[in-house]
């Protein structure tokens, strides 16, 4: 028996950050999504495209937003592959807590993978502060080459 998909609800963490009502250091912030580093990467890059309409999941996403919110995950792909000179980049998405997903809006991961290096835990262990925002300088200079 499948269940409904839940309503969205505006309380989660990445619509508090859309809002501005927790600041974020944005990789990207065009008109269809913003990108941010994930707080608890699985890799080094690891960063997370947030689209900007409210959605819980890829379950009840719109054909519209899915569709203009692919080519900013291309692009955000690209470049933090770029940054890190990764051999490879695999990006994920979670629907539902039985899917694996912890936050409830709309987001795709952007995981860069190093050949012989093992990816972390999904959402387990924050890297400090300053070492995010390293990366996200070194994904924003692959950005503007695009
Ligand atoms: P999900 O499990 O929903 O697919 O992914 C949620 C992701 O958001 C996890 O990878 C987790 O590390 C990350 N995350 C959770 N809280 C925050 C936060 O406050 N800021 C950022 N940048 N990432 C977060």
């Amino acid at each position: 028996m499948s269940a409904a998909t839940p309503a969205y609800d505006d309380g989660n963490i990445f619509a508090k950050i859309l809002r501005g009502e927790i600041p974020s250091d944005r990789l990207i912030d065009d008109e269809v999504a913003i990108a941010i580093m994930d707080i608890m990467p699985e890799s080094k890059g690891h960063c997370l495209l947030i689209p900007k309409t409210a959605s819980r999941n890829l379950l009840d996403a719109s054909d519209e937003t899915l569709a203009r919110v692919m080519p900013v995950v291309a692009k955000l792909a690209r470049a933090a592959k770029a940054a890190f000179s990764a051999d490879g980049v695999r990006v994920a998405q979670f629907n539902e807590e039985a899917g694996g997903q912890t936050v409830f809006h709309l987001h795709f991961h952007i995981v860069p993978v190093y050949e012989g290096v093992p990816l972390k835990r999904h959402a387990m262990g924050e890297v400090p502060a300053e070492t995010l925002k390293e990366h996200a300088e070194a994904i924003r200079a692959e950005l503007a080459k695009l």
